[in-house]
């Protein structure tokens, strides 16, 4: 595209990705600017928000994302913000849902099994 003004303003009506500046090159005419979406949360905000609009053929590409998405959750929690089905968002945040108390719970069980094996260590020890 080599209006930045539709560019910026893809950008601001979907309130999601990055914007690049690309130099002509020998064969054309004109400098292009390009709109991105790459960070994975942004992506999936903006597939369920266009859904609906898409036919048959981009809504297949939809539910294949959304089934990637399913099979591979995002490993690493994103920058600054604490997610669901965390220890950190339970004890720090007070998050009282089912996913964030089962990983309290998870944490719990693992220090118990934690310090069993400590006491039985200690307990083989001494006899
Ligand atoms: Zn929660």
């Amino acid at each position: 595209m080599t209006d930045r003004d539709i560019i910026e303003r893809i950008q601001k009506v979907t309130g999601v990705g990055y914007i690049n500046f690309r130099k002509k090159r020998k064969h054309q005419t004109k400098d292009v600017w390009e709109w991105g979406v790459g960070n994975r949360r942004e992506v999936l905000s903006l597939i369920r928000a266009v859904r609906s609009w898409m036919g048959e053929r981009r809504s297949q590409r939809i539910e294949e994302m959304e089934e990637y998405n399913k099979k591979n959750p995002l490993k690493r929690q994103e920058k600054g913000r604490v997610q669901h089905g965390t220890r950190a968002k339970y004890s720090k945040y007070g998050c009282r849902c089912e996913p964030c108390k089962f990983a309290e719970h998870k944490y719990y069980l693992k220090r118990v099994e934690r310090r069993n094996a400590k006491k039985n260590l200690e307990k083989n020890l001494v006899s």
